[in-house]
């Protein structure tokens, strides 16, 4: 956004338009704000607004403390940012992601509110897990700039966005996206409009697959990630990764791949089904494999 910078296919998108203030939503109007965009953020719950700021502020505190940031760059960013729920606020927005629950119906509504508030060039772009880009493109009147653009959670900390193609999304929309990224800080990755596409095509089935060892009494919640962690080297164990992108969400991207893919491979895990059933949904309820209601987390089962 300097006068150094060389032109560049992005170069007109100076404001972000956000839908959705969840985990998403406001980890990417944090990283939107903290690259220099005004960002609008729209959610229809106020207080998901209000704990969306919150957790701006309190993860931009945390850069301010380590000494990343300046009191004044962590004043300016929260200035960048406008929340509010009349779609009318994003009548000048140059880009809009729709960060909204993992559901395909709702997900049309909210285009159905949003394209007649947009300037006809501007980019639309959904951060879905698993929908078909396609499907939800045909749902908008501008299917052409109209694309998946996938971040990962926690924004501000993940490096990757998968770039996703529907059938009719236009080269110059898909070039400046790409462009976008990369002013973002972040890396792209190209992925295809298949269901779950990259990333949760390969680390739902896993984390399914985790749950259903549950559900066999293979192991208890503590062995299974134990073991992960410990026997496969990842950072966090299956079931402690589940509760942190949220069990509705995890349920969601499985349906998406069984329905999708037709392979009974992808059978959500009863034991998931249920959690969900319960309003048990991971860190966001406080209580999903592990119970968030004290100190540290305790295994529920
Ligand atoms: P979340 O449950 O934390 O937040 C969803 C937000 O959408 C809520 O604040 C809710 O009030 C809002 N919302 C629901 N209906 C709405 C509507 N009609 N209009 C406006 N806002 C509405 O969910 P999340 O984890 O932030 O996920 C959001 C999207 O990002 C989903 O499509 C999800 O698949 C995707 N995603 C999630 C992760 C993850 O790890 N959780 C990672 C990448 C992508």
């Amino acid at each position: 956004m300097t006068a150094m910078r060389p032109a560049s296919s992005s170069a007109h998108i100076r404001t972000i338009g956000i839908i959705g203030a969840g985990q998403m939503g406001n980890g990417i109007a944090q990283t939107a704000a903290s690259g220099g965009f005004q960002v609008l953020m729209l959610d229809v719950d106020r207080t998901a607004l209000a704990r969306g700021m919150a957790a701006i502020d309190a993860s931009l505190e945390r850069l301010r403390a380590r000494g990343k940031i300046s009191a004044e760059e962590k004043m300016r960013t929260m200035a960048r940012i406008t929340t509010g729920t009349d779609y009318s606020m994003l009548a000048d927005a140059d880009l809009v992601i729709e960060a909204a629950s993992e559901d395909e119906e709702t997900k049309r509504s909210i285009f159905n509110s949003l394209c007649p508030t947009l300037k006809p060039e501007a980019i639309v772009a959904s951060n879905t897990s698993s929908l078909s880009i396609t499907r939800l493109g045909a749902s908008t009147d501008r299917p052409e700039r109209f694309m998946g653009m996938h971040f990962m959670n926690p924004v501000p900390i993940m490096a990757l966005v998968e770039l996703i193609r529907g059938i009719a999304t236009g080269e110059e929309t898909f070039a400046a996206i790409r462009d976008l990224v990369g002013r973002l800080g972040k890396s792209p990755v190209e992925a295809g409009d298949y269901p779950a596409f990259i990333v949760n095509r390969v680390l739902l089935p896993m984390i399914n697959e985790a749950i259903y060892t549950l559900f066999e009494g293979v192991g208890t919640v503590e062995h299974i990630d134990a073991a992960m962690k410990l026997g496969a080297n990842h950072p966090m164990g299956p079931l402690e990764l589940a509760d942190f992108i949220g069990l509705d969400t995890c349920l969601a991207i499985m349906q998406v791949l069984h329905v999708g893919m037709g392979d009974s491979k992808y059978r959500p895990c009863p034991l998931l089904v249920k959690y969900v059933e319960a309003g048990w949904l991971g860190r966001k309820s406080g209580r999903g494999f592990y119970d968030y209601s004290g100190d540290k987390p305790v295994p529920t089962r």
